[in-house]
């Protein structure tokens, strides 16, 4: 069961369920899928083979409104995945009360085997595949693993072809030129580091003395590192597919970046073999970095000796073979699903503090709302206030949470952030009543 994420959030619900005011009846069919749509994919690549690609995607509810969810690229991508990500966006886009349902996307595909022109031709034809289910008012993807605004301007394009005008609404995670909103690339980030934060306050602890391990340095990885730093924790390790780099000193988070901007790997790093540095670094820090990393595994980044654990890559990393090991005392899930329930209920026991990734990477999809109401409103806002109302959104939704799981005296609070969006998805359905 631990390996099917689907199961995993299905066994998450149930968990919530016990505490949770829902009708037996909604709950059933909050377990259900609205629709899934399978295609197939021919693509001729730059190589000259036509290979054929199988992609997905997935509205899981939409009763609080229009369906909303990214599109992933990976190898390992299945009709479960996709759908149990759906599911996850839909608990989501409740909690942080957002007018949206939820769903998902994903093609299997192994992007770092593929031109800039394979994904281009992959993700217009995907664009095709899915285009009758798509819409500002249907359903709105937006950037996941290995996809990003390019991804997004090639699907807003081919979609705008089929309808002969241009429909930027239809994706949020543009580029700024396309109608994107300043602040959603960092905008996961950015709400990782605000709850991690708000739980630290919470809890009386202090951040500036806090040590921090990421594993997976992507969009989100790389700008929650960021932004802690700034806050004052020390990043002591964080990783890639390829390994991970640790220092108990704490990692140089800017010459990092620049070296995985420019292509590197974090293996790369650790053995001081760096891609790039930039003249303004060079101004900076005279080029030098100040860590010396040693290259550990991804699995034990899991299970070093830190305050807090950001898994911020895949989901099932942390599971009953591997949470006896973990040693940090918080837990930050910015990556979808990282914990498997039966780990989590081990957490729990322990009294490990898990911010659930329903609100954890909800900044995300926060700012990806923001996007769509400039779009909608033709308008466009100055990053501070996307900031502004990313850190309102997340932050009120972070206090209810803490509420709930103070008032009803619940065992953790995935739990509270579940009972929360339980009640407010099965409460739209029952103001909808069931059709016909
Ligand atoms: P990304 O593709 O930018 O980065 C993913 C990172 O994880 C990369 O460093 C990659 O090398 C690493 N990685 C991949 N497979 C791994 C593995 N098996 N072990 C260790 N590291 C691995 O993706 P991202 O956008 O940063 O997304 C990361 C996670 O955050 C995903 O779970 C995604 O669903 C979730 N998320 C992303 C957003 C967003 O706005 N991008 C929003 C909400 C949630």
């Amino acid at each position: 069961m631990a390996d099917d994420p689907f199961e995993n959030m299905l066994a998450q619900m149930d968990r919530a369920k016990e505490y949770a005011d829902v009708d037996d009846g909604v709950f059933e069919r909050l377990k259900h899928p609205e629709r899934t749509l399978k295609v197939t994919l021919p693509v001729e690549l730059d190589s000259g083979e036509v290979k054929v690609f199988e992609g997905y995607r997935c509205q899981f509810d939409s009763a609080r409104g229009p369906f909303k969810g990214g599109v992933r690229y990976h190898p390992t991508v299945s009709q479960r995945e996709v759908e149990a990500l759906a599911g996850w966006m839909t608990w989501k886009t409740a909690l942080v009360d957002l007018p949206y349902g939820g769903a998902k996307g994903g093609i299997i595909c192994e992007p770092k085997e593929l031109t800039q022109n394979d994904l281009e031709s992959l993700t217009r034809r995907y664009t095709e595949g899915i285009r009758r289910m798509i819409g500002p008012e249907t359903d709105v993807p937006a950037p996941d693993m290995n996809t990003n605004p390019q991804t997004m301007a090639w699907i807003m394009d081919t979609f705008s072809m089929y309808e002969g005008h241009s429909v930027p609404q239809v994706v949020t995670g543009k580029p700024l030129e396309l109608g994107g909103t300043p602040g959603r690339v960092e905008a996961t980030g950015r709400g990782v580091s605000i709850v991690t934060e708000r739980l630290f306050d919470y809890l009386d602890r202090d951040l500036s003395d806090a040590t921090v391990a990421i594993q997976g340095f992507g969009n989100v990885g790389s700008n929650a590192a960021e932004l802690l730093e700034e806050a004052g924790a020390r990043i002591v390790a964080t990783s890639d597919v390829s390994g991970a780099a640790y220092d108990p000193d704490g990692l140089d988070v800017g010459a990092l970046t620049e070296h995985v901007n420019a292509g590197g790997l974090v293996e790369e790093y650790a053995a001081g073999n760096l891609r790039s540095t930039s003249e303004e670094r060079e101004a900076v820090d005279g080029g030098v970095r100040w860590d010396d990393p040693e290259l550990i595994g991804n699995d034990e980044l899991l299970t070093l000796d830190v305050d807090v654990l950001i898994p911020a890559a895949v989901e099932g990393v942390i599971t009953a073979e591997n949470v006896g090991d973990v040693r940090a005392s918080v837990i930050v899930e910015a990556a979808n699903g990282p914990t498997t329930v039966a780990a989590d209920e081990v957490l729990t026991e322990r009294d490990v503090q898990v911010v659930p990734d329903i609100l954890a990477n909800a900044g995300g999809v926060i700012v990806s709302y923001l996007e769509w109401v400039q779009n909608a409103q033709e308008f466009s806002w100055p990053l501070e206030t996307v900031n502004a109302e990313l850190e309102r959104r997340i932050g009120t939704a972070f206090d209810q949470t803490i509420e709930q799981y103070d008032e009803k005296d619940l065992p953790d609070l995935r739990t509270a952030a579940y009972t929360l969006a339980l009640e407010r998805t099965a409460s739209a359905h029952e103001y909808r009543g069931l059709f016909p």
